[in-house]
C-alpha cells in the first residue's frame, strides 16, 4: 500500500467502512485519479504532490446520496405549507412551475445543489420540470455535484393541472431525447440523464412505455413517483383497472433502472412484487408526513428483499434538503409501529449510501468507501457538543445526532467542492442573492405567495 500514488489523502480520521456491516478503523483514504485508491495506516513518504487534509476528530464517510429530490422547486421553498398533495400541486407547485425561465431554473438548482453539497449530500437523482432543464444541468455542471437528472414527462391532464405544463408525447419525448444525448455521461460521468414521468396521472401508457424505451436505449434510469396517496392509488385504479405496481410494470416502468419515489400505499403482495423486480423504492419520510400522505411500509419493504433509498424531496414539501434530517425521520417514523428496534441507525445509514448508489444506477462505483470505488466523500466534523460524547458506535451519532453544519469537507470524484464548510466552486453569496432575486420575480409571474 505505501508505494500507492495519491493525490489526495485524508488523514488520521475515523473510516467508516461496510462489509457485513459498518466499522471503523482510524488511518488515511488516499484517493488517485477520481478513485479511492488505498485505506488504512501508513503514509508513505513519497507523496509530496499530495494534497493531505488533517481529519484528526472527524468521521470519513462515503458521500450520502439523496435518490429523489426537484432542484426545479428549491425557489418554493415555504410557499406550498401545509396542504395535501393534490392542493399543494394544483394550487402553488405547478403554477410556480410554470412561472420558470431558464434564469430561475438554473438558480434554483444552484441553490438545491449549494444546500445538499454543504450538507453532505454528493450525488442526487432528481426530477426537474418541463422546461429548461438545459438549464438546470449548466448549474450542475458548474457547481460538481454528481447528478442524474431528467426533464419532468407529462402528457396528461390529472385534474387541475395547467395546460401549459403537459406536451404533446411525441414532442416531450424527443427533448427528453436530445437532453440524454448532450447530457448523458457529461463532466467525465458525473451528469447523467434519467427519463423523468411524473407519475402516472399525468402521463399516457405509450409515454410511459416509450420513457421505459429510452432508458434502456440510453443505460439510463427511469425516475417517477408511485403510489403517494390514498387519491393517487384510486385514479390508478379506476383509470386502469390495475393496481399501480402492476401497471407501471404493464408499462415498462420496473426493475433495477427504475426508481419510484414514495411507494406508501402498497399493499403485501405490490411489495412482494417490487422486491421480486429489483424496482428501487425511495423513500421519503419528512415529505409524506408534511403532506399527510402517509407512513410508507419500509420495514416491510426491507424484510421482503426491497431495494430502498431516501430522499427529501422538494423544498416546498419538507421544507429542508437534509439527508440528516431524512435518516432520523425514517427511523423515528417507524418506531411506533414496529418498536423502538425497527430501522436502526445501520441500516437506515445503507439507505443513504447502498441504496442510494444502486437508485442511480451506479451500485459498484458509489456508497461505500473501498479502493476502487468513487472517491465522493465527506468529512464530519464529531467534535460539536451535540456529538458529545464521542459514541462507540459513530453510526448512531451519524443517524441521531449529526447535522449538516458538522459537515466540514465534501469531495466529489476526489475533487474537493466543500473545505473548511464553505463552497469552493460557485460563490454562496452570490447564490443567495440570484435565488432571492428569481424567487420574488417568479412569485409575481406566478401569483402566488
Ligand atoms: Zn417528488
Amino acid at each position: 500500500m505505501t508505494s500507492t500514488a495519491a493525490d489526495l489523502v485524508l488523514a488520521g480520521g475515523d473510516v467508516l467502512l461496510f462489509d457485513d456491516g459498518w466499522r471503523v478503523v482510524r488511518g488515511d483514504v488516499r484517493v488517485h485519479d477520481g478513485r479511492i485508491a488505498a485505506i488504512g495506516d501508513g503514509m508513505p513518504s513519497q507523496q509530496s504532490r499530495a494534497q493531505v487534509r488533517d481529519c484528526t476528530g472527524c468521521l470519513v464517510l462515503p458521500g450520502l446520496i439523496q435518490a429523489h429530490v426537484h432542484l426545479c422547486q428549491t425557489l418554493f421553498r415555504g410557499l406550498a405549507d401545509d396542504l395535501r398533495l393534490e392542493d399543494w400541486l394544483v394550487t402553488r407547485v405547478w403554477p410556480l412551475e410554470v412561472a420558470h425561465t431558464e434564469e430561475s431554473i438554473y438558480w434554483s438548482a444552484l441553490l438545491g445543489a449549494a444546500e445538499l453539497l454543504l450538507g453532505g449530500t454528493t450525488a442526487i437523482l432528481d426530477m426537474e420540470t418541463v422546461r429548461h432543464t438545459d438549464a438546470a444541468f449548466q448549474a450542475l455542471e458548474r457547481i460538481g455535484i454528481r447528478a442524474t437528472a431528467g426533464k419532468c414527462l407529462m402528457d396528461a391532464h390529472p385534474e387541475g393541472a395547467p395546460l401549459a405544463l403537459a406536451e404533446r408525447t411525441d414532442a416531450a419525448l424527443a427533448e427528453a431525447e436530445s437532453l440524454a444525448q448532450r447530457w448523458h455521461g457529461a463532466a467525465g460521468g458525473r451528469l447523467r440523464y434519467c427519463f423523468a414521468p411524473r407519475f402516472a396521472p399525468a402521463c399516457s401508457g405509450p409515454l410511459l412505455r416509450a420513457a421505459s424505451d429510452l432508458a434502456e436505449r440510453f443505460g439510463a434510469s427511469l425516475h417517477t413517483h408511485a403510489a403517494e396517496t390514498v387519491v393517487e392509488r384510486e385514479v390508478v385504479a379506476r383509470t386502469t383497472g390495475m393496481g399501480e405496481v402492476a401497471y407501471l410494470e404493464s408499462v415498462g416502468i420496473t426493475g433495477p433502472r427504475a426508481a419510484l419515489a414514495h411507494c406508501v400505499w402498497v399493499d403485501t403482495q405490490e411489495i412482494a412484487r417490487l422486491a421480486a423486480q429489483r424496482t428501487n423504492v425511495v423513500h421519503c419520510p419528512s415529505s409524506n408526513l408534511k403532506l399527510g400522505s402517509g407512513i410508507a411500509p419500509i420495514p416491510e419493504m426491507l424484510a421482503a428483499g426491497c431495494r430502498v433509498a431516501i430522499g427529501a424531496d422538494g423544498a416546498p414539501c419538507n421544507n429542508r434538503l437534509d439527508v440528516f434530517t431524512e435518516m432520523r425521520a425514517a427511523a423515528l417514523i417507524q418506531k411506533p409501529r414496529h418498536g423502538a428496534d425497527a430501522l436502526p441507525a445501520g441500516q437506515v445509514l445503507e439507505l443513504a449510501t447502498s441504496g442510494g448508489a444502486a437508485a442511480l444506477g451506479l451500485g459498484d462505483e458509489l456508497g461505500a468507501i473501498a479502493v476502487g470505488r468513487r472517491a465522493d466523500l465527506v468529512v464530519l466534523d464529531m467534535r460539536g457538543p451535540h456529538l458529545t460524547p464521542a459514541s462507540p458506535d459513530p453510526v448512531s451519532h451519524l443517524v441521531y445526532a449529526a447535522q449538516p453544519t458538522d459537515v466540514r469537507d465534501v469531495f466529489v470524484d476526489g475533487v474537493p467542492v466543500v473545505l473548511g464548510r464553505e463552497l469552493l466552486t460557485v460563490s454562496l453569496d452570490e447564490i443567495v442573492r440570484e435565488a432571492g432575486r428569481c424567487a420574488s420575480e417568479l412569485r409575481l409571474r406566478a401569483g402566488v405567495g
